[in-house]
């Protein structure tokens, strides 16, 4: 089994659960964890926030330049606005390449790293990779959830809307879509514990 520089590529449709199993892994094989959704939701966040036009390419590329990267794993910010913005800025080119040498260069020695293009742009030759999907209604469901353990009040129905909205726009841009790497092990969650996904991505990396 390789450890040194070991490389985990996680993608898969939004709220799938990719995180979580990023995040386990992760702490699972002592390596680094980053969630690159959070790259996308800091820079539409900050356009958000200083109130300029979402379908700026020259701004959010401006703002994306500027991000204190050290930082992107603590801001994680999931309120609806700034994660269906972020889907919006994500379609630009320009945007995704400022992104992919911080991604790169924090993956260099080993990491788990998780989005949308990482097994088939970012880490090309990621030693593994998975792609996470589940129902839009489970998706819906557990994002539900974890909404109201941080107290915010969101109903179902926007949540669903905002996934189902999010993956088709992910799946239909033109640079970096998401889709489903020729090498990856596809991993529906639907019906799947937490514990039974982790199982399941140790076995095939460990025996790999
Ligand atoms: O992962 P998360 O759902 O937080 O990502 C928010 C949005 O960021 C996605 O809907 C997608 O548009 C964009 N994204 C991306 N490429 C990645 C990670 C996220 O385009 N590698």
């Amino acid at each position: 089994m390789k450890i040194n520089n070991l490389v985990i590529a996680i993608d898969g449709t939004a709220a799938s659960g990719k995180g979580t199993l990023g995040k386990k892994l992760a702490e699972s094989y002592k390596i680094p964890y980053l969630d690159t959704g959070n790259l996308y939701r800091s820079v539409a966040s900050l356009m958000l926030s200083a109130n300029v036009d979402l379908n700026d390419q020259e701004i959010a590329i401006k703002i994306a330049k500027s991000l204190d990267l050290k930082t992107v794993n603590v801001f994680n910010n999931r309120n609806i606005e700034v994660t269906n913005a972020s889907s919006l800025i994500a379609q630009f080119e320009g945007v995704r390449n400022v992104l992919l040498d911080f991604q790169r260069e924090f993956a260099k020695d080993g990491a788990v790293v998780d989005g949308r293009d990482i097994g088939t742009v970012v880490l090309p030759s990621s030693d593994h990779k998975f792609y996470i999907t589940a129902s839009s209604e489970v998706r819906a469901i557990r994002r539900f959830e974890q909404y109201k353990e941080n107290n915010e009040k969101i109903d179902l129905k926007t949540i669903k809307y905002d996934i189902e909205a999010r993956d088709k726009r992910d799946k239909e841009r033109i640079i970096a879509p998401l889709k489903i790497a020729d090498d990856a092990i596809i991993i529906d969650t639907t019906n799947l514990s937490i514990k039974s996904v982790f199982d399941f991505a140790v076995m095939h990396i460990d025996n790999k």
